[in-house]
């Protein structure tokens, strides 16, 4: 049976947005995250997190500190009750040809290959219009932008809904 997603943007919807985040002190959920996540999770929805890393590229900080901060925040879901299905993240720069990178939808397409996800009924959460492009991309149509993120240039947006945070999708993913 293909099972329903929640897919996340980790950097601005799970975590507030610090550029180039590669620490755990520097790493702060946003307010509701575990709420919300509980309430997908009740609902049937596997929880599965898909970021742009280009910080790795870029030399920033190196795959190690990204797999550090990774398996931290994966610690702290679980001490909150919340199993996140997978990570995906895509590590290369914007000059990369790569298929990974957001707004391309490869990170989602992988998804969907090793965990049989069910796009149709799938939503994607992000803070930028790029997250939205690539998960159109991928056949996921349940779109929903937050604004804790980056800012959001609204009257362009491809997605369906426009909300101040990820606890508002409450109200939106009901089923
Ligand atoms: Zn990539």
């Amino acid at each position: 049976m293909p099972k329903k997603a929640i897919f996340l943007d980790r950097d601005g919807v799970v975590n507030k947005e610090v550029n180039y985040l590669f620490k755990i002190e520097d790493f702060e959920f946003i307010d509701g995250i575990f709420d919300a996540c509980l309430y997908f999770q009740n609902l049937g929805y596997a929880i599965i997190i898909v970021t742009n890393q280009s910080g790795i590229a870029r030399k920033y900080y190196t795959e190690n500190d990204y797999q550090i901060v990774t398996k931290w925040m994966l610690r702290q879901f679980e001490d909150n009750g919340i199993e996140i299905l997978n990570v995906f993240h895509c590590p290369h720069g914007p000059e990369s040809t790569c298929e990974c990178r957001k707004p391309k939808p490869g990170m989602f397409l992988k998804a969907k290959d090793e965990h049989n996800t069910d796009m149709e009924k799938s939503w994607m959460i992000g803070d930028k219009e790029r997250d939205i492009i690539a998960a159109n991309a991928a056949g996921i149509e349940n779109t929903i932008l937050v604004r804790t993120g980056h800012r959001i240039d609204e009257s362009n947006s491809y997605a369906r809904f426009i909300l101040d945070s990820i606890q508002q999708s409450k109200q939106i993913i009901t089923e």
